[in-house]
């Protein structure tokens, strides 16, 4: 692979530039603020366990130290949004403010928020009611709303929700330390600008993990493909890549911290692309694969989303040609029928769609596929549902993301379609889907059983401490007893011997 050959190095110290080395190293915690409703294993209508997880890392937290300002920070919405709020702690960190997880010591309380569906803007609202009486026994105490929600209810929020001082999209972060320095002189302030050139390159995030051995970084931003149905459009703004080597560079730093694992983020990995503007050579997503894969052997690659209309063989021989590319990918169908993809402005019908996926078996055989599906989407049939149903058996999904449609207020679908499938049709929709996907999911699994899988230790397992969690290539979920020597962030063989449809059980066999 040739792209920007003999120039990484020179790009390696763009990880630098606005650290703050105290916030960087060392375990950091997250923790759940309420009983978010989780869905057991794998079958998942969106990461609930997720949802409202309180950055925070256990270096900086030396009790209350006078004159010390904290921020505290809740995230919802998808992967995106969390790695924005370690870009957002990392600018934090710049000014000062050191993260704590708990609200009560605050000085700055932020809401990363997300727009995806109706259900994720009512939890965010019912949070700010509450950190509207934390305001309210603290004058001084200052809350901002970031994100999609931010973005699209933009000046709303000062004027209606009086208890937000700050409201900051998702491509303004940079101007926090003046938006907030104006807040704490009594300002109320906003900047909801998007960008067309935006990345956060030259920033490096402060990890908001657990593990300290799998981390994301984000490639791209925004989106250009409006979906029917998606907000992400609006909310986030145009599709830009970051330059490659900054994301090479920061594969880099986290394999040389401890990092065996790094997922490459973005809406539509496979419309990756970036022109280097002096010699203008170009790199596309399976070269930027390519490059990241080489940082080491030892460093697992992942990426996330892949679109079925731009997902090249070019990078499924990319996949098959490095071991240390995961054989996994989420490839989401939304629905199973060619009408409802036409009115969802997919760009591919169901022939396609199944076409992609063989593909993906005859270059990777051994490669997992998993999914996004909406269920009820409008004027969506019984028959066209079972369409869907059909998809999720015919590609054999190890898992799948399951929603039903939620009407967002000035997407192409609000405008142009009703939204005339009843509600208790929708859920109904959902749960068939859920059934048959749970299904899918256990013979996958259990026809795992008797492999041999090459697995990077996590953690503890959360049911036992004699128990470590980790996955496999494909993804999977694997629980094995623990061994004397082998820690997290070492690779394991892994015997196989029981499953259901969440996770596979084995044991480390003797290397
Ligand atoms: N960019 C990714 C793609 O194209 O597959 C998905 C991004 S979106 C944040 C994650 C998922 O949310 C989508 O794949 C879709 O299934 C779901 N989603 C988006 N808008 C929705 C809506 N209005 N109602 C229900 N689910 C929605
Ligand atoms: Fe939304 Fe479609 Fe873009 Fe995904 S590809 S973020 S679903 S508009």
């Amino acid at each position: 692979m040739a792209y920007f050959c003999g120039r990484k190095s020179n790009l390696l110290s763009l990880l630098g530039f606005g650290l703050s080395p105290h916030l960087l190293n060392g375990p950091i915690l997250t923790m759940l603020y309420d009983s978010n409703p989780t869905l057991e294993g794998v079958i998942k209508t969106i990461d609930e366990a997720k949802q409202g997880s309180v950055f925070f890392n256990e270096q900086t937290d030396h009790g209350h130290t006078p004159g010390v300002k904290r921020f505290y920070i809740e995230s919802y919405g998808c992967q995106m949004n969390f790695s924005d709020s370690e870009i957002v702690a990392s600018i934090l960190g710049d000014i000062g403010y050191a993260p704590t997880r708990n609200m009560e010591e605050s000085d700055l309380i932020l809401v990363n928020t997300c727009s995806i569906r109706e259900k994720a803007e009512e939890t965010v609202r019912k949070r700010l009611k509450i950190f509207a009486k934390a305001k309210k026994n603290r004058p001084g105490l200052k809350v901002g709303v970031l994100g999609c929600m931010a973005e699209r209810l933009k000046k709303q929020w000062l004027e209606e929700e009086k208890l937000v001082d700050l409201v900051v999209g998702p491509d303004a972060y940079r101007d926090l330390p003046n938006l907030i320095g104006a807040a704490e002189e009594g300002g109320r302030m906003v900047n909801v600008l998007l960008s067309r050139e935006e990345t956060y390159a030259d920033i490096s995030p402060v990890r908001l993990d657990t593990n300290g051995v799998t981390a994301f970084i984000s490639i791209m931003r925004g989106c250009d493909n409006m979906c029917s149905f998606c907000v992400v459009p609006f909310t986030r703004g145009r599709e830009r890549s970051r330059e490659p080597f900054s994301i090479v560079a920061e594969a880099r730093d986290l394999f040389e911290k401890g990092y065996r694992e790094v997922t490459l983020l973005g809406q539509n990995v496979d419309s990756y692309k970036w022109e280097n503007p002096e010699t203008k050579e170009r790199a596309d997503f399976a070269g930027l694969l390519e490059m990241t894969a080489a940082v080491h052997p030892d460093l697992r690659v992942r990426f996330s989303t892949s679109h079925p209309k731009d997902m090249t063989d070019k990078v499924l021989h990319v996949m098959a040609a490095h071991e240390n590319i995961c054989k996994y990918i989420h490839l989401p169908v939304q629905s199973g029928n060619s009408r409802i993809l036409e009115m969802m402005n997919r760009t591919y019908d169901r022939a396609w769609y199944m076409g992609r996926i063989e593909s993906i078996w005859r270059i990777l055989p051994d490669a997992a596929v998993s999914s996004d599906i909406i269920t009820g989407f409008c004027s969506e049939t019984e028959e066209e549902h079972q369409e869907t149903i059909s998809m999720v058996s015919w590609a054999k999904y190890c898992m799948s993301y399951m929603f039903s449609y939620s009407e967002r207020p000035g997407t192409l679908a609000a405008r142009k379609y009703a939204d005339d499938v009843p509600e208790e049709v929708k859920k109904r929709r959902l749960s068939e889907i859920i059934v048959v996907q749970r299904a899918v999911s256990q013979t996958y699994n259990e026809g795992e059983i008797g492999k041999t899988f090459r697995v990077l230790v996590e953690r503890d397992s959360s049911k036992s401490d004699q128990e470590f969690c980790g996955r496999n290539s494909q993804n999977s979920m694997c629980v094995f007893p623990k061994k004397e020597g082998i820690k997290p962030g070492d690779y394991v063989q892994v015997k196989i011997r029981a499953a259901n449809s969440a996770t596979l059980m084995g044991d480390i066999l003797d290397c």
